[in-house]
């Protein structure tokens, strides 16, 4: 079976064939740096991540790139609030910059420690300001621009398909949806793409342009930058639910209006929320919890990995406590069964078809619960030798990504009192003192240790 994958644009899945053969080319919209990013934004990078090494698993040459939001996202998707990028800098007492290079950093940080591959491209909004003002003038210039109180507006009602993506009722729109509608918008669905006359003088970070000093409305960053690294038409583009409505609608109108070729991008997939008692966990909210939270807690981060990976893409995860800990004791499970299989090889090649079963399932539109449940299958096969077990495993981990060639046990340092024990206890079972060793045994456990014995003597671990 080849690649099918569920395309936002047609509600259906589809059979994946990208414009050039055997070259894919994909853009992510990436995170906005003014703060940590919190466990949801992080779940939509595990899926970008699935799907990044799900078209290489298949083969595929592939481009993928990401941008990192440094200015002009305001606190609404739909140019209203604060810029959130001036809110972190006045929350901090910094500068933007010191803000943007710091949860920037600290992002990859977070995506390093979850096995995130880096994208191919990773691109800074201020750092293309001339492409996304070359891109504005390509729009104005065919049409679909208007300027009104010193801003430079995208006018919707010029571009026949705005409402195509989002499935939108613009008519529902016009009533009031919007309780303080922008006065100088024709449309209520018409948004920025050039800001002179903000309602923030105090912004920090201003260009040229012919429109006047100002900057970018925040949808022109992703349509220019994508166009710039990608081309005028491009394969995948992705992002989480959120952007459906208005971020990715945007983007389009943008980039159809500035070169006439559609559509832009072939399939639109977009990852769910991760919600906490029914509510989305968001950046702008007090509460958001963090990868560090989590290490904090006891828990490796890819306990959070595995959790994510449970739940298919396009269905809502409720986080808890609880569900962390169901994923942090499979994986350590998983780490004991693949150790095992690793230190213990024996070939028995029977005849199976796990491989097919694996790919079926991430070639079914990224059905991770499915193909985890393949992986645990080739573990819990009895007649399966372990050298062929480790070979399917680690084929399968390029998809996975926990990274079973990295699991080792883990090295305890043990006191000499503890050694002393523990060789008291050894002693204590070469001459059949049973109870002896029991207790001592015992007496370990209660410090902490657990002792197994293994061919080759007695192995500890910390409870
Ligand atoms: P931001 O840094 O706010 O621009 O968001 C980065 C990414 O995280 C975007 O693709 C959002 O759609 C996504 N996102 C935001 N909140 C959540 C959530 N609660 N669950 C999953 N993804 C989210
Ligand atoms: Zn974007």
């Amino acid at each position: 079976m080849g690649l099918r994958l569920y395309n936002t644009l047609t509600r259906k899945k589809q059979e994946f064939n990208p414009l050039h053969p055997g070259h894919v080319k994909m853009y992510s919209c990436g995170p906005t740096v003014y703060n940590y990013a919190h466990l949801g934004n992080l779940r939509t990078y595990i899926f970008n991540d699935i799907l990044r090494r799900v078209l290489l698993y298949n083969a595929f040459k592939l481009e993928h790139a990401m941008n990192i939001t440094d200015v002009g996202h305001l606190t609404s998707d739909a140019d209203e609030g604060e810029d959130k990028m001036l809110l972190g800098a006045k929350r901090e007492k910094k500068t933007i910059r010191e803000i943007a290079d710091f949860y920037t950093e600290a992002f990859f940080n977070d995506a390093d420690r979850l096995n995130i591959q880096r994208p191919d491209i990773i691109c800074k909004a201020t750092d293309h300001i001339q492409d996304m003002i070359k891109m504005n003038e390509r729009i104005e210039m065919n049409g679909f621009a208007y300027l009104a109180g010193g801003n430079l507006y995208f006018d919707t009602s010029k571009f026949k398909d705005y409402s195509k993506l989002g499935k939108l009722k613009l008519e529902a729109l016009k009533e009031g949806a919007r309780v303080k509608a922008d006065p100088n918008k024709k449309n209520p669905s018409d948004f920025v793409l050039w800001f002179t006359k903000s309602k923030f003088q105090d912004q920090e970070m201003k260009w040229d342009s012919p429109w006047g000093t100002g900057y970018p409305g925040w949808h022109i960053e992703c349509a220019a930058m994508s166009t710039e690294y990608l081309g005028e038409q491009f394969d995948i583009h992705t992002g989480g639910i959120d952007h459906i409505p208005v971020h990715h609608t945007n983007e389009i109108a943008q980039a159809e209006a500035a070169t006439g070729k559609k559509p832009w991008v072939q399939f639109w997939l977009h990852g769910e929320f991760l919600v906490m008692d029914k509510e989305k966990m968001a950046k702008s909210k007090d509460k958001f919890l963090t990868l560090q939270l989590l290490i904090d807690k006891g828990y490796d981060p890819l306990d959070y990995r595995y959790l994510c990976l449970n739940a298919h893409y396009r269905s809502k995860i409720n986080f808890s406590f609880q569900a962390m800990d169901s994923a942090q004791s499979s994986l350590t499970s998983l780490k004991q069964k693949v150790i095992e299989i690793k230190q213990n090889p024996g070939s028995n090649e029977v005849k199976n078809d796990y491989k097919q079963q694996f790919s079926d399932a991430i070639n079914n539109d990224l059905d991770m619960p499915k193909a985890m449940s393949v992986m645990w299958a080739v573990i819990r096969d009895a007649k399966l030798g372990n050298t062929e077990k480790y070979d399917l495993l680690l084929d399968f981990d390029g998809v996975l990504g926990f990274g079973f060639k990295d699991f080792e046990e883990e090295v305890v340092d043990i006191s000499d009192e503890i050694k002393q024990m523990i060789e008291e206890r050894e002693q204590a079972r070469k001459k059949k003192d049973w109870k002896a060793a029991d207790k001592i045994r015992s007496e370990l456990e209660e410090k902490g240790y657990i002792l197994e014995d293994a061919p080759e003597g007695p192995k500890v671990k910390k409870s």
